[in-house]
């Protein structure tokens, strides 16, 4: 039996749970579990905001653990490795997109923690291609959120090519955006912090940003006017996109990777009139995650953890909901 805190229904307190996982396939390894990081996409699962919630669930989907089991079938890890897990555990390895090395966009992917059980637990099974080594000079703690909220802000500086030519925004600065300040910093980029927090303005200048604006402040936004190429959206909200569109220089980009659930609010005009592109992006392939884990091992790269007993899930779980996390919450067992 595996042990974890259970989701039994839409937004309530998670509880002490404990589940068979049944017989191992030849694919899967098993991983004791010795941290998990807190995503907002596990209280949007929670909370049932996407409408793909499958009940009862465990939530937690950065995962760091130890192999303590694997599959017959199993290549390039051994029983005694650490490895990390991150949103996805599975996709078919057949489809255009897997064979590329783009299991991210494969359509039979499966999730964590979406019809299975994910992190806040014990241990868990995935399939043995998505749990990734870590390199040895990565600390567990500040790692486990690199493998959703890190893997998610890296992937798109190598889709859009974004060098050390661009001048890049980041918008929300919770637990994703504390590592895209980071990773563009890393990249060489120009970096602008886009808040509502003022208290949060001294750390991101230490993450990385060159300059902070608080996203309220009417005359800083209008003097800030077409000094972007690129803004990456981590808000777990509604983007303001009529206040944030006007930042971008000609030809300019918006990222999307906070997944509020409703539908997107844009003025076509400023979409046009900038020749702007809206775009999306989805966590990273498995391949993805090695580079990146590696990029971040050299440039030092670390979350912003608070750590906190697994049986403390609940209080961490408010934290979160109350923007309180600096920046990242982080479950130990
Ligand atoms: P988080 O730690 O809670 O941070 C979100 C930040 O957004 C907050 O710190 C806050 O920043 C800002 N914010 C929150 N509510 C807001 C609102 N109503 N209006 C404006 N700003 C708001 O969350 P996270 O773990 O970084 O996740 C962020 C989002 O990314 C979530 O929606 C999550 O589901 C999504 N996500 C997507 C992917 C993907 O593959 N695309 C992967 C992982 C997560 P300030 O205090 O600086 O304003
Ligand atoms: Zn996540």
């Amino acid at each position: 039996m595996i042990r974890g805190f259970v989701c039994l229904n839409p937004r309530e307190q998670l509880k002490p749970f404990s589940y068979d996982p049944g017989a191992m396939t030849e694919r899967e390894v098993e991983v004791r579990i010795t941290h998990c990081g807190i995503c907002h996409s596990d209280i949007h699962l929670i909370d049932d905001d996407w409408g793909m919630s499958a009940y009862p669930f465990i939530p937690g989907h950065e995962i760091v653990g130890i192999v303590t089991a694997k599959g017959s079938a199993t290549r390039g890890l051994e029983v005694g490795q650490r490895v990390g897990i991150g949103w996805q555990r599975d996709s078919c390895g057949a489809c255009r997109y897997c064979r590329n090395g783009n299991e991210n966009l494969c359509a039979h992917q499966a999730a964590t923690c979406v019809g299975h059980h994910g992190g806040y637990a014990a241990s868990i099974r995935v399939d043995h291609r998505f749990a990734i080594p870590i390199p040895e000079e990565l600390d567990s703690e500040a790692t486990a959120p690199l493998l959703c909220g890190g893997i998610t802000v890296y992937s798109p500086f190598l889709t859009h090519g974004i060098t050390a030519r661009h001048r890049v925004g980041v918008v929300g600065i919770g637990g994703l955006g504390h590592l895209a300040l980071q990773f563009a910093r890393a990249f060489g980029c120009h970096v602008t912090a886009l808040s509502r927090s003022e208290s949060k303005k001294a750390e991101a200048t230490s993450f990385g940003a060159d300059r902070f604006i608080m996203t309220n402040d009417v005359p800083a936004m209008k003097a800030a006017a077409q000094s972007l190429d690129m803004i990456l959206s981590t808000v777990s909200g509604d983007v303001s996109f009529p206040s944030l569109l006007p930042l971008l220089r000609p030809d300019g980009k918006i990222c999307i990777l906070g997944a509020s659930s409703n539908p997107l609010n844009i003025p076509a005009s400023a979409l046009i009139s900038g020749r702007l592109t809206l775009c999306g992006s989805n966590i990273g392939s498995p391949g993805e995650i090695r580079d990146m884990l590696a990029f971040a091992a050299r440039k030092g790269i670390r979350a912003r953890t608070e750590a906190v007993p697994m049986p403390d899930v609940n209080a961490a779980l408010d934290k979160v909901r109350a923007n309180k996390a600096r920046y990242r919450m982080v479950l130990k067992n």
